[in-house]
């Protein structure tokens, strides 16, 4: 397996171990899981969801659909992802976020697959299910993978914050799979994107604990745990046990940290703890995905 193939399946397992490692402990706070596990870094199942050990939740399910849309539309096209994503909801899903119910209730019911620009849209959700978007337009330009970006977002969430940070986390993927180092990432991509946007400022004394669904709050516990430990472990270990929305930093932390680390960094206790059908599923697709950005790169070469 190539560098970059094995930093694209890493990275999608990341995001499933990220987001099973973490549904154990949301909604609590940093110190109700101090109270309860010490340390928690099993993949214990339980939470609030009842789940079992190493099952995930809408995370890393909605961006499963999402890739799986991409795979068999041949690109990035709102109408097949709307769809793909209403097929995913009538199978209820163990979870799903506000914004994600009412951006597909509209879509059913008007057909347009895209919502209004809205300032309750700047929840996490279009943040976390980035990935196969960020795999299927590896090669093409900051510009033309910024536009996917949002025609993903779109689809449910429309708001410039929302927006920025996707975009951001997309282009940080990219780069970590293309082999850019930890100083690389914050230098080029996570200080940029807090000089655009303050609300994003990570870099503070303060240790964001709790971060609920808002983006702002979600980006800020993943950039201090990512940013502030050297091991895939080490960064989910940090972000989780800061609770809140837990699953979704875990997830955002995960696909990241896997792409910067590598499948080798993957500890084995969580990867074989991990459902099955969900490790097969994300690490074909992952493969496949990159195989589709550098056909359109070649294409594009
Ligand atoms: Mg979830
Ligand atoms: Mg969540």
């Amino acid at each position: 397996m190539s560098d970059l193939a094995d930093r694209a399946v890493a990275a999608y397992l990341g995001l499933a171990i990220g987001d099973a490692l973490g549904a154990t402990v949301e909604f609590m706070s940093a110190r109700e899981i101090e109270h309860e596990y010490g340390v928690h870094e099993r993949m214990v199942g339980g939470g609030w969801l009842k789940l079992k050990p190493g099952q995930v939740t809408d995370d890393t399910t909605m961006a499963l659909a999402l890739g799986q849309a991409i795979l068999s539309s041949g690109g990035i096209h709102a109408q097949a992802i709307a769809e793909a994503f209403d097929g995913w909801m009538r199978a209820k899903p163990v979870d799903i976020g506000n914004t994600v119910r009412r951006g597909l209730l509209a879509f059913r019911a008007t057909g347009v697959p895209a919502v209004p620009l809205s300032e309750h849209d700047a929840g996490n959700g279009a943040a976390m299910r980035v990935l196969p978007v960020a795999l299927a337009t590896l090669g093409q330009g900051e510009a033309a993978v910024r536009e996917a970006c949002r025609i993903q977002a779109h689809v449910t969430h429309h708001h410039p914050l929302s927006d920025a940070a996707t975009e951001c986390l997309a282009l940080m993927v990219q780069a970590a799979v293309q082999g850019a180092d930890l100083a690389q990432l914050l230098h080029r991509y996570a200080y940029p994107l807090a000089g655009g946007y303050p609300a994003f400022v990570f870099r503070t004394r303060q240790r964001r604990d709790s971060p609920g669904g808002y983006i702002v709050e979600t980006v800020q516990a993943v950039f201090q745990a990512l940013f502030d430990t050297d091991s895939f472990r080490t960064c989910l270990v940090d972000v989780v046990n800061r609770g809140g929305d837990a699953d979704t930093t875990g997830a955002i932390a995960g696909m990241l940290a896997g792409a910067l680390y590598g499948t080798a960094a993957l500890p084995d206790a969580w990867l074989k703890a991990l459902d099955p059908a969900i490790r097969t599923a994300c690490s074909e697709q992952a493969m496949q995905l990159i195989e589709m950005g550098c056909v359109e790169q070649r294409a594009v070469g």
